[in-house]
Order: structure tokens, then C-alpha cells, then sequence
């Protein structure tokens, strides 16, 4: 779509500079650029004039991941930017006069935006990527949730996070690409810990006139909005347009007028408890995104189904084939052809399954619509298509409608290939058509600043732009002792810096004694080798390995070589277990020393892991074997130089070098877990007591700790390259994003 002329009748545009977004501009195609450009303009004019390169930078999220962009608008009001949540339409619509005039008189601060302005410019201009996708038919990537700023509440974890590392790689490397997901209106639950070292939990609003977003209008000026039969309800919803660079992510909203309560609810909260709703909105995710992206003139090429919850998008596809009176399985047919589909989820439970009962009355409107008869679309969902009995998973419908499927690391495809053989009963598990493409990360995004400028130093020009490269990374052999040390230690240092204000709060928050609030102040020591375990809190993860020894905990915190732990990440509100370890983990906050050298900090995000991945020295992760379908967190602070110490599973399984490149424990499957958690416990004491600790506190002469630096090195140089979106997303435009017919996918009985 991106490569059609412009139509006369193309609504106008104040021209300011110039618009951030016509690079690309279409057609008749109503895809929100306008308004984008529009909110742009509207917020310029409030501000005084000099600062309109801001209100357009503000409007596109490729500022987050470029060197300064922060800054910009921290040198506006640091406070301010820190008080929106790093918002920075919301800064410009706030601030203070006085610090708006300030800034407009600031000629260095201008020039630097219009330098970024200029390369958000040269950026939008691109061409396309030449390959695999065509740019009149780009890859619709579809997900419940995105994690692509702080600032845009729609994610939860993991999942979230690698959609919007996905969306900015693509973006980075020009690769025709839209992506579309749900506005929420309250996100994801924060998360606040008490006194006793409960969960608690909260929701905030989010106004979405105050985010980086515009509304998608038609050229009547009206919003666009799409309707979707779910229950008795003609759902509509509208479309919100935020630019992440060059890739436009649609967030479908049913808080509208034309709606009811129920129906506004629909897109209220990111996974809902409530399952009536949950399913209401995985049909308005799937159906929805396609409509939505047909109404404003996309045609995908291909629809990337990121986790089941979209699993219904390729019926939607299919809708025109099967208006035409094409049969359904040639219908089905052409559209499982345009569709890859991975799965992240490696335990049965977590993969949702709704009782064909609920399932009827959620989609028997749609069904009639599309005329396809309820039965036929309940046997798609189903492992034996032909059990009345059985529910109607999103997983199996999105094997089913797929012509390629993976797993997110090797391990876990395997493991999806053996959970998955029901649907290919003659097939041994090696033969089922699952294969994996390892998860990555989006460098720009994760690396600290001064490793860097150590990497622009040493990497050789443009090295970012080959970040999957390994020669690139081989370079990284030939940086000095001392400047790997200091880069290593400044990002330490600014994470404890960040882990003291932070952890004061929290605990004044949480009404601490005094005493253990005054320790928070005094916390960490920029020494000290810093471990940081932060992922949700399940049990599985075993975050209990860590305290369930007291007296070893205690040893190590004040030994002589001692360990300090920074830990954060929520709890299932309904996971009871999940929430009891966390207490149990609150209960040794009474010791001495604890309170200096262990901190939790609440409500773990992107922007407490951001810094969490880049401080800490080792990274700590303990599932229980299979369980951990990739993890990413590991490869955040890989790239910054942290060390992992991780369990043999999810990528780790594929990339430790044991005492080569970090430390490995156990990844066996072990159905007796009080001995796997002993096993596992006991080998955490020996690595860490004869491994981590000696490598970080032995010294040189000159005071640095040589093995860890080669430790380093050699977790640099095996897993930047490797683990980067840079590598994900080539996988995915040499496999799954090349159309396939059918390609030994199930047949639908
Ligand atoms: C990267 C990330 C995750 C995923 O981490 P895991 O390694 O899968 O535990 C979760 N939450 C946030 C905020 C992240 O940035």
C-alpha cells in the first residue's frame, strides 16, 4: 500500500517543518497517517514555535531507541517527563511555561532535535527492504499485547516485550510491516507489595488523547470503526494509530459510544480474568485486525499470528473467498497459506481453552456471517476435531489455520512438537510440522548507554545496522581491560543509583519501619556483585531456591565476598502460590544486612528492567525445567555484558558455554520436584561459592577482575549476535513469512 500516489482529494496538512509521516503517504487509504500528522500539528500550536521538531518527535517512538532522544525531552522537565511516565506528549501538553519558553531558548537543545528530526525524516524515507515481503502486501503482525514504551500501558511481560522488539526491528530494517492490537483501556494491573510483603493490586487509567496516538478518522472526519458480531452485540470498534518508527501499530478500541457497558469493557483490561470476556476480545483481536486493516486499505500479505489469542483472524481473511462461494476448505486453504502462527506457551494449562457451549454463543453471529457453520469452526479448535466433548483451544485453531508454525527457542519446539501430536496422530513427535525460531532482542533498545559508546568505539561504524553479525561481535576481544570494566561498572553504578530512590520510596510507601527505609538509602555498594532475578512470580520460576536456605543466604550477603540481589516481577493476582512466595521471600527482610542488600522493587516493568538488565552483574534464572519456553530477559542483559547463571532451558539451553560463556545449572526434567529443588539448590551453592564469586572478586594488579572480563568477552561476543531481533527477524522472513501451501499443516479433521 505504501508505494501508491498520493489521491487529490488527500486531506491536508499543516505543514510544519515538515510532517513527520508522508515518507510513505498513500492513497485513499485512510490508515491514520493524517491524523497522526494532525495531533502532531495540534499539539506544535500550543507550544511555542521553536519546539514544534518536538511535538512531531513526540509522535513517533523511534526517539526511545536512538542515543539522546531521552534526553531531549528530559532537558525540557525531567521531573515532569519522570511524573508522565516518560510520556512525552503528555510532557508537552504539561509542562510549565516557563519550562517550555526555557527550552525554546535553548539553541544547542534545538539543534539537537532537529538533528533527530532529521533522522526520523531519512528514516520514514527509506525504501523498503527488497525480499521476501512485498510493500503493497505487508506482514500484519498480530498480538494481544505490545511492550513498546513505558508509556504505552497495553503489555504484561514477556510476550509483550518481544512483540515490540519484533515491531522495531522490523521497523529498523525497512521490512514492509503493520502490526495491530487492543487499546486497553486500564492495561495490565500495577503492582504495590505491603508491609508483610503482600500483593496488591490496582488498575490505572489510560486516556489514550494523552498517549503518542491518533485516532484513525475516514476522510468524512469520522472515526473508523469496525464492526464484529460477538454474543448478541454488533461490537464497533475504533482504531488508534501510534507510530513506532516506520511501522504503524493499530490498537483496536471498543470504548465508544455506538457500544454498551459490556461491549466497552471488551477492551478494558489486558487479560481479563473474566473468561466471557476474554474470549470477546481474542474474536475482536482477530476478526477485528483484519477488518480494521482492510477498511484502511491494507491487504496483508501475511498475518503473524503472535501467540493463539488472534487465532480467528484467518477466518476473517478467508471472508472475501467465501462471500465469492468459494468451499470452505479451498477458502480455508488460501488463507492458512498467509498465515505463520508461534506459540510461546509450553505447559498445556496456560494455552486457552473455552467450553464449546461459550464458544457457540460468542461466535455463532460471526459464523452465520462468514457462513461458516458453527460445527466446522468448534473442530477447528479442538486436538480431535471430531470429540464433541472437547473445548476450543486458540492454539489448536492457530495450528490449524497456519501453514507454518515454531517454538521460540530449540528446546521449545521440541517440547511443542510433543504437546502438539494429538493434532498429527500419525505422525511420530519429531514429524510434527512445529519448529522453533529462537527469540531475540531489540539491541538499540536494551543496551546502556556507556557499553554503548564502548561498542561505537570498538564495533566499527555501523556496527548496529549488523548487529546479527558475529564477525562484528569478534571485536569485542580487542576492547581494553579497563574500558570493559568501566563501561560495566558505570551501568552498575547507575543501576544503584536508580535500585536506592526507588526501593525508598517503595518502602516508605509500604509504611517500613524507618530503620529498613534508612537502609534502602544506604542499599547497594558499587562494588559489590550485584545478581538480579526479575521475571514474573510463579512458582515454577523458583524464586524460593534463592531463600530457602537462610543461613546460606545470610552467609553470602555478608561474607566476605559478598552478593547483593535486586528481585522484582508480579504475581498472577489469582496465583495464591505465586503470592505466598513472595511473602515468604519479605520474611528475612528483619535480618541485618538484608534490608541493605536485597531489594524488591515494585511493579516491574519495561522501564525497572531496562535498568535491572543493564546493572546487573550475573542473571539469575531458575525455572523449572521445561517450562521456560525462551526467556529474554537473560539476552537484555547479555548484550549489556551481564553474566547468566541460568538453568538449561528455554534459549540458555542452546547458547551455555559452561564457564565459557556464564554458568549452566541441571535442565533435566525431574518428576520428583522437592529433590530437583534440592539438586538445583545445591548446585546454585557451588557455582556461585566456587565460580561467580572467585571470577568477580579476583584481582590483577591492577584491580581488575581479569576471568570475569574474559567471561565477558566470550558472553558477548557467542550471544549478542546470536540473540538479537536482528537474528529473530531474518529467521522469520527465511521461514514462516514465505507463503507456503499447506506444507503438512492438519487437515481440519
Ligand atoms: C524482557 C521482559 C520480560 C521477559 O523476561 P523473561 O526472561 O521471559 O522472564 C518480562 N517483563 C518485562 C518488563 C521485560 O522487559
Amino acid at each position: 500500500m505504501r508505494d501508491l500516489p498520493a489521491s487529490p482529494n488527500a486531506p491536508i496538512i499543516v505543514d510544519l517543518q515538515r510532517p513527520i509521516a508522508t515518507a510513505t503517504a498513500t492513497a485513499t487509504a485512510a490508515d491514520g497517517r493524517a491524523d497522526v500528522q494532525r495531533s502532531a500539528a495540534e499539539l506544535a500550536e500550543r507550544l511555542p514555535e521553536a519546539l514544534a521538531p518536538f511535538a512531531q518527535l513526540a509522535y513517533n517512538y523511534l526517539w526511545s531507541w536512538r542515543p539522546g532522544g531521552g534526553a531531549l525531552f528530559e532537558a525540557i522537565d525531567a521531573r515532569r517527563f519522570a511524573l508522565c511516565g516518560k510520556n512525552p506528549v503528555r510532557l508537552l501538553q504539561e509542562a510549565p511555561m516557563p519550562a517550555l519558553r526555557r527550552a525554546a531558548e535553548d539553541p544547542a537543545l534545538l539543534t539537537r532535535a532537529q538533528d533527530l528530526l532529521t533522522q526520523v525524516h531519512a528514516e520514514l524515507d527509506r525504501p523498503p527492504a527488497p525480499g521476501a515481503v512485498d510493500p503493497a502486501h505487508p506482514v500484519a503482525f498480530i498480538c494481544a499485547e505490545y511492550g513498546i514504551h513505558p508509556s504505552l500501558p497495553i503489555y504484561s511481560g514477556g510476550l509483550g516485550a518481544l512483540a515490540g522488539d519484533l515491531v522495531k526491528e522490523a521497523s529498523d530494517e525497512a521490512v514492509p510491516f503493520v502490526a495491530v492490537g487492543l487499546m486497553y483501556r486500564t492495561g495490565y494491573f500495577r503492582q504495590r507489595i505491603d508491609a508483610a510483603g503482600w500483593q496488591h493490586e490496582y488498575w490505572l487509567d489510560t486516556d489514550p488523547e494523552r498517549l503518542p496516538a491518533a485516532l484513525v478518522t475516514t476522510h468524512e472526519g469520522r472515526p473508523l470503526t469496525v464492526e464484529v458480531p460477538i454474543y448478541d452485540a454488533r461490537v464497533s470498534a475504533r482504531v488508534w494509530r501510534t507510530d513506532v518508527g516506520r511501522v504503524p501499530l493499530f490498537l483496536l478500541d471498543t470504548d465508544c459510544p455506538e457500544n454498551g457497558a459490556l461491549e466497552r469493557w471488551i477492551t478494558g483490561r489486558l487479560y481479563v480474568a473474566d473468561a466471557e470476556t476474554r474470549l470477546a476480545q481474542y474474536v475482536l483481536l482477530g476478526v477485528g485486525a483484519v477488518r480494521a486493516l482492510r477498511a484502511m486499505g491494507i491487504e496483508p500479505g501475511l498475518l503473524h499470528l503472535n501467540e493463539g489469542h488472534a487465532a480467528l483472524a484467518p477466518l476473517e481473511l478467508a471472508a472475501p473467498a467465501l462471500r465469492d462461494g468459494e468451499p470452505l476448505d479451498a477458502a480455508l486453504a488460501q488463507a492458512r497459506s498467509r498465515t505463520a502462527f508461534t506459540t510461546h506457551t509450553p505447559v498445556p494449562a496456560g494455552n486457552d481453552s473455552y467450553p464449546a457451549e461459550l464458544v457457540t454463543r460468542a461466535t455463532g453471529a460471526l459464523a452465520a456471517e462468514l457462513a461458516i457453520p458453527v460445527e466446522e469452526l468448534l473442530a477447528l479448535g479442538r486436538t480431535h476435531p471430531g470429540d464433541q466433548h472437547e473445548g476450543f483451544g486458540v492454539t489448536q485453531t492457530a495450528l490449524h489455520l497456519s501453514h507454518a508454525a515454531n517454538g521460540v527457542s530449540r528446546r521449545h519446539g521440541e517440547v511443542a512438537r510433543q504437546m502438539w501430536n494429538g493434532l498429527w496422530p500419525d505422525r511420530a513427535a519429531a514429524e510434527v510440522p512445529i519448529g522453533h525460531v529462537t527469540n531475540g532482542v531489540h539491541v538499540p533498545t536494551w543496551l546502556g548507554a556507556p557499553m554503548h559508546a564502548l561498542f561505537d568505539r570498538h564495533l566499527g561504524e555501523g556496527w548496529l545496522a549488523h548487529a546479527a553479525d558475529p564477525d562484528v561481535w569478534a571485536a569485542v576481544e580487542q576492547i581494553p581491560d579497563e574500558e570493559l570494566w568501566a563501561a560495566r561498572s558505570l551501568q552498575r553504578a547507575e543501576l544503584i543509583a536508580f535500585v536506592r530512590e526507588r526501593s525508598t520510596i517503595d518502602r516508605l510507601g509500604r509504611g517500613d519501619v524507618r530503620e529498613y527505609v534508612q537502609a534502602a538509602e544506604r542499599a547497594f555498594d558499587p562494588s559489590v556483585l550485584t545478581i538480579g532475578f526479575a521475571r514474573r512470580v510463579a512458582t515454577y520460576k523458583r524464586l524460593d531456591l534463592l531463600s530457602r536456605d537462610v543461613d546460606w543466604t545470610l552467609s553470602l550477603l555478608g561474607g566476605e565476598r559478598p552478593i547483593q540481589v535486586v528481585l522484582g516481577g508480579k504475581a498472577h493476582p489469582r496465583d495464591e502460590d505465586a503470592k505466598r512466595t513472595l511473602r515468604a521471600v519479605f520474611e528475612l527482610k528483619s535480618k541485618a544486612l538484608v534490608g541493605e542488600r536485597v531489594v524488591f522493587l515494585d511493579d516491574y516493568d519495561l522501564d525497572s528492567a531496562a535498568w535491572l538488565v543493564r546493572g546487573c552483574d550475573v542473571w539469575l534464572n531458575l525455572p523449572r525445567p521445561p517450562l521456560e519456553a525462551s526467556g529474554t530477559s537473560g539476552m537484555k542483559s547479555a548484550v549489556n555484558g551481564g553474566l547468566q547463571l541460568s538453568v538449561l532451558d528455554g534459549w540458555w539451553a542452546e547458547a551455555c558455554e559452561p564457564g565459557v560463556n556464564g554458568w549452566g545449572l541441571p535442565g533435566e526434567i525431574e518428576f520428583d520436584h522437592q529433590a530437583q529443588d534440592q539438586r538445583d539448590a545445591d548446585a546454585l551453592h557451588r557455582l556461585l561459592s566456587d565460580e561467580v564469586l572467585p571470577a568477580f572478586y579476583d584481582r590483577d594488579e591492577r584491580g581488575l577482575p581479569v576471568r570475569w572480563l574474559a567471561l565477558m568477552r566470550a558472553s558477548l561476543r557467542t550471544l549478542a549476535p546470536r540473540f538479537s531481533a536482528a537474528r529473530m527477524l531474518g529467521e522469520y522472513i527465511q521461514g514462516p513469512y514465505r507463503m507456503r501451501e499447506g506444507c503438512g499443516t492438519p487437515r481440519r479433521r
